[in-house]
């Protein structure tokens, strides 16, 4: 007998997520290239709903969220009945794993993938298998390799975070061809307001024709993940479960109002793609040469190699960038040690990006 509580073995091995920081060592706060949130805050119209609920603290929310889940029916041509509501996407892909994956089974990702998924898996008590990469990009033939007779879920970030790869609805069809009918897939479209590649889906012809398929998006790249929110569509026999499994009162109602009003403002997330749009091809077209191989992106950042070169690694170019004011993500823990991600910002922040690693480029 133990002299206090242990958990289960398979929380134990769960190597804790680590945001990216948003301070120097000294404790100076500094622009915040590395958790992908938006440079232009907040929609106002989300801004003011916020306002609006604050003299309702008291009040306990819609555990339905059925204003939420009807504005994004409304703006994305779906069926409340079938969306699903979360404390971020992050809380659905924690209640998907444990309503689907328990001990002994096993889960699939790619690579780079998120890693949020090896924690929700370890959290439902399964093992988490990681299918190899070819260029930063997940490879269909190898996920389905990557699949046994345990397999109860495929997790595919889609365009992935760190890499900013992302699959046609080609390949994701061949996927799901792949697949047998009692593996779900989860297609993690965070990123999905940022993409312009034309064969590109975020999912929902899928869910429509599938019974094995849903989609999770979130509202946090796009303003608002200070208030987490998420949400996903599936089939019907989905959402029963999800409805069973859920707190009942799982987002708040600010978030929800806050949410709701932000979904509407289609102007602003049409606005926030724009500039982003711009911002990251600026970025890709400056930085990408032979000391900075950056790849392209469909999301909100871009992930740029360095060399193993003194003076021009990966730490370096964190280094010089901090001097400046500018914290980015380092990979380490997503095993692109020579890798650092950029968040996209406002126009001063990414130039200053530019410049800080043009000089240390021509100082070699
Ligand atoms: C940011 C992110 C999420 C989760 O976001 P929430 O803030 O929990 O909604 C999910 N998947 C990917 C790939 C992300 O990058």
């Amino acid at each position: 007998m133990s002299d206090k509580p242990i958990a289960r073995a398979s929380i134990l091995d769960i190597a804790a997520y680590k945001p990216g920081k948003s301070k120097s060592p000294s404790g100076q706060s500094l622009a915040k290239l590395s958790a992908n949130e938006s440079p232009l805050g907040a929609s106002p119209k989300a801004m003011e709903a916020y306002r609006y609920y604050a003299d309702r603290l008291a009040e306990y929310p819609d555990g339905g969220a059925t204003a939420l889940r009807q504005a994004i029916g409304d703006v994305h041509g779906l069926d409340p009945d079938r969306i699903g509501v979360g404390a971020g996407s992050d809380e659905i892909l924690h209640l998907l794993a444990q309503a689907y994956v328990g001990p002994g089974d096993e889960t699939v990702m790619s690579q780079y993938g998120f890693l949020v998924y090896p924690i929700v898996t370890n959290a439902a008590g399964g093992t988490c298998i990681k299918a190899p990469e070819t260029e930063l990009k997940a490879d269909v033939d190898a996920l389905l390799d990557a699949v046994t007779e345990k397999t109860k879920i495929v997790f595919l970030a889609n365009p992935n975070n760190p890499t900013g790869s992302y699959l046609s609805v080609d390949e994701i069809n061949r996927l799901h061809q792949g697949l047998r009918s009692d593996i779900l897939l989860v297609l993690d479209a965070a990123y999905a307001e940022y993409v312009d590649a034309a064969d590109y889906q975020a999912g929902i012809e899928l869910v429509d024709r599938a019974q094995n398929v849903v989609m999770t998006r979130t509202f946090s790249k796009i303003g608002l993940a200070n208030l987490r929110v998420g949400w996903f569509y599936g089939p019907a026999h989905i959402l029963d479960v999800y409805n069973r499994l859920r707190g009942p009162f799982n987002v708040n109602g600010i978030a929800q109002a806050a949410a709701e009003a932000a979904v509407r403002d289609v102007d602003f997330t049409a606005e926030l793609k724009a500039h982003n749009a711009k911002m990251r091809d600026l970025l890709v077209r400056e930085l990408q040469s032979n000391r900075f191989k950056t790849y392209p992106s469909q999301c909100n950042f871009v992930l740029t190699e360095f060399a193993d070169e003194r003076g021009f690694t990966a730490a370096d170019a964190f280094n010089l960038l901090m001097e400046k004011g500018l914290i980015v993500r380092e990979m380490h823990s997503y095993g692109l040690p020579n890798c650092l991600r950029i968040s996209i910002g406002t126009e001063a922040q990414m130039k200053l990006v530019i410049q800080t690693l043009q000089e240390m480029s021509d100082h070699g």
